[in-house]
C-alpha cells in the first residue's frame, strides 16, 4: 500500500518536494494488532506544526517516515480479541492506504449510526473541540454574544451553531469568501458574518457586533484576535483554539497591540487542547447526534478523492478550499 512520507521539513508554505507518496509493505498483523484498510483520513491544521522539528504537545513527524493522523477504515485482518474482519474502526494511522494498528488504539465505530467520515469531523475530534472550547473553556452561557473566526471550517461552523442552539443573543462569524459568509447566515443561522478579506477585521467586527461580544472563539490569531480583544465586553472570555493565520510564518508574528485592554475589561483568554476534554465525549456525542437528527445542527464536508491527492487536500485546507471538514477519501 502507499503512504505519504515527510521527505523534508517545510520552510513556510509546504511544497510537493517536502513530501513523497511511497509504497510500503503490507504485512499480517502481529499479536494484539489489526490490519486496517483506510476508507477516509483526516487532514488537519495541527499537522503543519508536526512537520517542524520542534517540541510541542504532539511529537513532530519523522523524516522519511509515514505521516499519521485520524483515519477510519475497515479491518481486513485481525490478531486482536474483540476485532473481526469487516469491523469499522477509528484510529490514528492516517495518510496511508493500509494501517497496521495496535488494537488498543482503535475504536470501533458504527457505519449504520452515522457516515464513517463524520467520526473525523462533526462527531469526532473537531466537533469535540468546538463543544469543549465553547461550553467548558469559554464558559458560554445563555445570552452571550459570540464571535468565531474560521467560522465555515470544521470547528468554527459547529461553534457558531452550538452557541445558537444554547441561546446565544447574537452569533457572528468570519470566513474567507463571500460564499462561506452566505452559508453562515443563510444555512447555519448566524446573525451576522463577514469576509475578512473584504476589509479590516476590527472594523467589520464592530459593525457586526455594535454592542460588543462576550465570547470569542479564536481559530485564526493575528488581526482577528486583536479585533476580538477590542470588541470583548467586560468579563469577556476567549478560547484560544488555534492561530491558522500564522502556521506557515517563518518569523514569530507580533502579538495583539491592544493586550492591555485585558486588564481593564478583566478578560480571560484561555487555550484549549481537545485531548484534555475526553471526559465530555459521551455527552458530546449524545447532544450532537441529537441536534443533527433534529436538523438543528448542520455540517459540511469537503471530500478529496484518492490517496494521490492527499497532500493537495492538506494544502487546500491551509488555503481555505474547504467548507466544513476536509476529508481524504480512499473508498473505491
Ligand atoms: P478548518 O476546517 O477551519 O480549516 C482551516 C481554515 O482556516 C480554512 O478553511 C480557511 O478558511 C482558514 N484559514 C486559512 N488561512 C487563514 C488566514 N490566514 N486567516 C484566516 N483564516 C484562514 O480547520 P479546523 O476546523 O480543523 O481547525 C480550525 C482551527 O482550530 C485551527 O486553528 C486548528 O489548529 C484549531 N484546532 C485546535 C484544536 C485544539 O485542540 N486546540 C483541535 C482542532 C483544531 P477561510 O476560507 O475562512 O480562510
Amino acid at each position: 500500500g502507499r503512504a505519504w512520507h515527510l521527505a523534508a521539513r517545510p520552510h513556510g508554505w509546504p511544497t510537493a518536494e517536502d513530501v513523497a507518496l511511497r509504497e510500503v509493505p503490507v504485512t499480517a498483523p502481529g499479536e494484539g494488532r489489526i490490519l486496517v484498510r483506510n476508507l477516509h483520513f483526516s487532514v488537519d491544521p495541527y499537522m503543519r506544526g508536526r512537520m517542524n522539528d520542534v517540541k510541542s504537545y504532539v511529537p513532530p513527524y519523522q523524516l522519511d517516515q509515514p505521516m499519521d493522523g485520524g483515519a477510519v477504515g475497515e479491518v481486513v485482518a485481525s490478531n486482536a480479541e474483540g476485532f473481526a474482519v469487516g469491523d469499522h474502526v477509528l484510529h490514528g494511522l492516517g495518510w496511508r492506504e493500509y494501517a497496521d494498528v495496535d488494537a488498543r488504539h482503535a475504536t470501533k465505530v458504527d457505519a449504520s449510526l452515522a457516515p464513517l467520515s463524520t467520526y473525523l469531523g462533526v462527531l469526532g475530534m473537531p466537533g469535540l473541540t468546538a463543544y469543549a472550547g465553547l461550553f467548558e473553556t469559554a464558559s458560554f452561557k445563555e445570552g452571550d454574544a459570540v464571535f468565531v473566526s474560521g467560522a465555515a471550517g470544521a470547528v468554527g461552523s459547529q461553534v457558531g451553531q452550538m452557541a445558537k442552539i444554547k441561546g446565544a443573543s447574537r452569533v457572528i462569524g468570519s470566513a474567507g469568501s463571500d460564499e462561506k459568509v452566505k452559508l453562515l447566515v443563510e444555512e447555519y443561522g448566524f446573525d451576522a458574518a463577514f469576509n475578512y478579506k473584504n476589509g479590516p477585521v476590527a472594523e467589520q467586527l464592530r459593525q457586526a457586533a455594535p454592542d460588543g461580544i462576550d465570547v470569542y472563539f479564536d481559530n485564526v490569531g493575528g488581526d482577528h484576535l486583536e479585533a476580538a480583544i477590542s470588541s470583548l465586553n467586560v468579563h469577556g472570555r476567549a478560547t484560544l483554539c488555534g492561530a491558522i493565520a500564522q502556521y506557515n510564518d517563518t518569523e514569530p508574528a507580533p502579538g495583539p497591540r491592544n493586550l492591555v485592554l485585558v486588564v481593564g475589561k478583566r478578560l480571560r483568554l484561555q487555550g484549549i487542547l481537545v485531548g484534555d476534554h475526553t471526559a465530555l465525549q459521551p455527552r458530546f456525542v449524545q447532544d450532537v447526534s441529537g441536534w443533527i437528527r433534529s436538523g438543528e445542527l448542520k455540517y459540511a464536508e469537503t471530500v478529496v478523492q484518492g490517496i494521490e491527492n492527499g497532500f493537495d487536500a492538506f494544502l487546500g485546507l491551509l488555503r481555505g478550499d474547504n467548507t466544513g471538514k476536509m476529508i481524504v477519501s480512499l473508498a473505491h
